[in-house]
């Protein structure tokens, strides 16, 4: 059995980047740019209107205009203006030759149909109209490579006509649970049989770090069964198998991948919950088996599965450090290995009499162990027990790993 840091440095070695891929502007919200977006158009691409109004030259101070054409968003003037006379322009329209100023509709006085008085104050140049190339210009980069795609930048692709852009994608994860005794959510429960929240779980785990996921659904433990869906996920980035990978009759996880010719990395980790998780690597697939138990899962993931996440969408593998917080009561460790604890760490109840620590609070929640999923929904974070035979008291020190710290993908 290996340490937890053991089995993070082979997962880390495993966790190359994916290849980076150009996609629709569409689909790449949160994604990773591979290279710098330079502009193949001037913003905005003519000189333009930002009225509604009539184009002048602004030198002419003739107190009264015909208008000669009308212009609106979408059609190119045919004249020129030219002293005395004026062209009705609608935001969005360019501006024609000879003007260099828009007056609002709302300043003229219409004398008659073809005749307005102007201001009497007349226009300043460049009223009212943007320049060819104001906002930016062809060859300028306007984002950097390594920019995280934000909704703003989108439209911003879309303005200079990108329709695809060159990104770190989105990790392609398939997820299958296995077990007999697994009932799909709406199923009635016979005897037995338990419902599978590890798919649901991690279907959502996935979309909260922006991960696209394929969901296998439920294999039943028989090798035929679990040959196929297993062959179906390894043509993904990662395939997260949940159950079966334990020492029991029908734990046959092991087993069909390593037929599949996936070579096992390390199987069982010196960790609680998360003992028996399984890992190996087929080409650039890799393979996480995950106990079956809900709360195993849930610390696999965090601890080993989101740290792969982030290296193959080209990140640094490393998880942030560990937070340190301050035990509300005691607690008794005993056994060999670590113990991963729901807990509750409070940023608001830093003790200020001790403020040098400054430390949060962490209390740890009431748990009875791998399957009690309720008393995660309790907890925001991992206090992390170390190894061995040890009671702390309260205020004693310990490390603790935030949970649900998603979105990395849209940071
Ligand atoms: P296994 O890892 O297959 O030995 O399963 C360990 C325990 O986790 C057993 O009590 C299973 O019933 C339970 N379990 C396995 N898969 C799931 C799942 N998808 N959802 C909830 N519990 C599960
Ligand atoms: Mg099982």
């Amino acid at each position: 059995m290996i340490s937890v840091d053991e089995a993070l440095q082979h997962v880390s070695r495993c966790s190359q980047p994916i290849p980076s891929a150009s996609i629709p502007i569409v689909a790449a919200l949160g994604l990773r740019l591979a290279e710098a977006v330079v502009s193949s158009v001037d913003s905005p691409p003519f000189d333009k209107s930002m009225l509604d109004g009539f184009a002048v030259e602004a030198s002419d101070r003739s107190p009264t205009r015909r208008v000669i054409e009308q212009v609106v968003a979408g059609e190119v003037p045919h004249h020129a203006v030219e002293p005395g006379n004026t062209i009705q322009v609608m935001t969005g329209a360019p501006l024609p030759e000879g003007a260099d100023a828009v007056v609002k509709v709302e300043d003229v006085k219409h004398l008659d149909e073809v005749t307005l008085e102007m201001p009497s104050a007349g226009v300043a140049s460049g009223t009212g109209i943007l320049r060819r190339g104001a906002a930016f210009h062809r060859g300028q980069q306007l984002l950097a490579a390594e920019h995280r795609l934000t909704p703003v930048d989108i439209g911003l692709l879309a303005e200079i006509g990108q329709a695809k852009v060159c990104v770190a994608p989105r990790p392609r994860v398939a997820v299958l649970a296995t077990g007999n005794e697994l009932v799909e959510i709406g199923q009635p429960v016979g005897a037995g049989q338990i419902g599978n929240s590890n798919g649901p779980m991690l279907m959502a785990l996935l979309e909260s770090v922006h991960a696209s996921s394929i969901d296998l659904g439920i294999g039943r433990d028989d090798p035929g069964e679990l040959k196929r869906l297993i062959s179906a996920g390894l043509e993904a980035d990662m395939l997260i198998v949940t159950g079966g990978v334990s020492a029991g009759v029908l734990d046959l996880v092991p087993g069909v991948l390593q037929e599949l010719g996936v070579e096992q990395i390390f199987h069982k980790i010196r960790m609680k919950p998360g003992k028996p998780l399984w890992f190996g690597q087929r080409e650039r697939t890799l393979v996480f088996g995950l106990p079956g138990n809900p709360v195993s899962t849930l610390v696999s993931f965090e601890i080993f599965v989101k740290p792969a996440l982030r290296a193959l969408g080209g990140e640094d593998f490393s998880s942030p450090p560990p937070l340190r917080g301050e035990l509300t009561g005691s607690v008794t460790h005993r056994g060999k290995r670590p113990t991963y604890h729901p807990c509750w760490i409070d940023f608001g109840r830093i003790d200020f009499e001790k403020c040098q620590q400054g430390l949060p609070s962490v209390e740890l929640m009431r748990w009875s162990g791998s399957a009690d999923l309720a008393a995660l929904t309790r907890a925001n974070a991992l206090a992390v027990l170390p190894e061995g035979d040890y009671e702390l008291a309260a205020g004693a020190e310990v490390n603790v790993v935030a949970l649900h710290s998603g979105d990395f993908l849209l940071k």
